[in-house]
């Protein structure tokens, strides 16, 4: 296994695969049927196998899915996102987040025709050789045009691009901290702000990585709320409810520069996903899934936070709720998380003892209820094996 699967990133105890999926279930090769708060990492947003997400899928596919162009889909789609997504004036799509952030920073080049690029440490960016969180396989030369800096700390943005200089392409920022294996933090909105007036005074492109978050904080981008635009957007997990899909999105000043690269794949340009993700932008706003997904997170967190108290655990539960994450303060190489999240998952609740875990607008009141069964176990088996604290 490899990326996120691989040996020693999910405890032994972990299936690695799976037979079928429905709503918020997951059923593993084995016949053990989960409560699935990891939602395929992100994509499934409204719930597996939604009705109106797999019947506009399968009707694009029964006329035609990898053709010899797109499909007129992909103009009714790039115009939804242009109408929702408030920066965006013109979308370009692909298949994977990594494709997205990749031709982002080449838009940016191509308009600006500089080569730095200034990035979060510890941000995820997707496995390309500039932005893969592990070096093997990687040449310096890969790595020579990005520099780092502190997510919210602005003097180490400062710092970043008077390195880059006269060279500064742009800037790639996640929307909040949501590094694995960190408590998450919220993006502070003068944080954000700066890099705003920084990229302005630079005339460098501000890219929003939205890939992670995209449609479960907001029905736009998720900086939209604290006012903040940015140039290009990148977009896939939750887009299509699960169908490979990506998306750049960018402002006039961008359009020229996306306009003379060439990137493509062999199915980039395939109708069902974009299909599947014309009709789950409109179950988002028409199911209100944002509000469900918040109801559903705050009911989550709260049950998570008393469980805790009433077994003396102290924990953390960071980041928006429908993005949950949980650590226990006691924790110094998550050997209380670990147990945690096999004792969750024996008793029928697929989470992550160290990445984010994600909620879907399918999990019902009694869905939430069921996994804090499963988690009151399994504070109560830290709690047998660690004790208080
Ligand atoms: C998952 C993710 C990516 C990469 O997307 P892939 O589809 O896995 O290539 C990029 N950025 C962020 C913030 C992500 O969460």
């Amino acid at each position: 296994m490899y990326g996120h699967q691989d040996a020693g990133r999910l405890p032994a105890s972990y299936p690695q695969f799976f037979e079928r999926s429905a709503g918020c279930h997951v059923w593993d090769s084995d016949g053990n049927e989960y409560i699935d708060l990891m939602c395929s990492w992100g994509p499934v947003l409204l719930g597996h196998q939604h009705p109106k997400v797999e019947e506009a899928a399968a009707a694009q596919r029964a006329r035609g899915d990898c053709q010899n162009g797109p499909g007129p889909v992909m103009v009714e789609l790039a115009e939804l996102l242009v109408e929702r997504v408030r920066h965006a004036e013109w979308a370009m799509f692909a298949k994977n987040g990594t494709d997205a952030t990749t031709t982002a920073l080449m838009v940016a080049r191509a308009a600006t025709g500089r080569r730095k690029f200034l990035a979060a440490r510890g941000s995820y960016h997707g496995s390309a050789p500039w932005c893969t969180p592990r070096l093997d396989g990687t040449t310096p030369q890969d790595r020579e045009n990005i520099i780092l800096f502190e997510y919210n700390d602005i003097a180490s943005v400062t710092a970043a691009a008077d390195q880059a200089g006269g060279d500064l392409a742009g800037v790639i920022v996640t929307p909040f901290r949501h590094d694995a294996g960190f408590d998450q933090e919220l993006a502070d909105p003068g944080f954000a702000r700066a890099l705003r007036d920084l990229c302005d005074r630079r005339q460098a492109a501000l890219v929003l990585d939205d890939i992670r978050c995209g449609l479960r904080l907001n029905g736009g981008g998720s900086w939209e709320p604290i006012g903040v635009d940015p140039d290009l957007s990148t977009w896939s997990k939750a887009i299509a409810n699960g169908y490979p899909l990506s998306a750049v999105l960018g402002n006039d000043r961008f359009r020229d520069g996306a306009s003379r690269l060439f990137v493509t794949g062999s199915f980039w340009l395939s109708a069902a996903a974009m299909a599947a993700s014309v009709a789950t932008l409109h179950a988002h706003q028409d199911e209100g899934a944002l509000s469900q997904l918040e109801h559903a997170g705050n009911l989550l967190r709260g049950g998570l936070g008393e469980q805790a108290a009433a077994h003396g655990l102290a924990i953390r539960q960071t980041g928006p709720v429908q993005m949950p994450y949980l650590t226990f303060a006691a924790d110094t190489a998550y050997e209380r998380m670990s147990l945690f999240a096999g004792t969750a998952l024996e008793n029928g609740v697929y989470l992550h003892p160290t990445h984010n875990w994600f909620l879907s607008a399918a999990h019902a009141d009694r869905d939430i209820q069921r996994a804090l069964e499963a988690t009151d176990r399994a504070f109560r088996a830290v709690r047998n094996q660690y004790g208080p604290g």
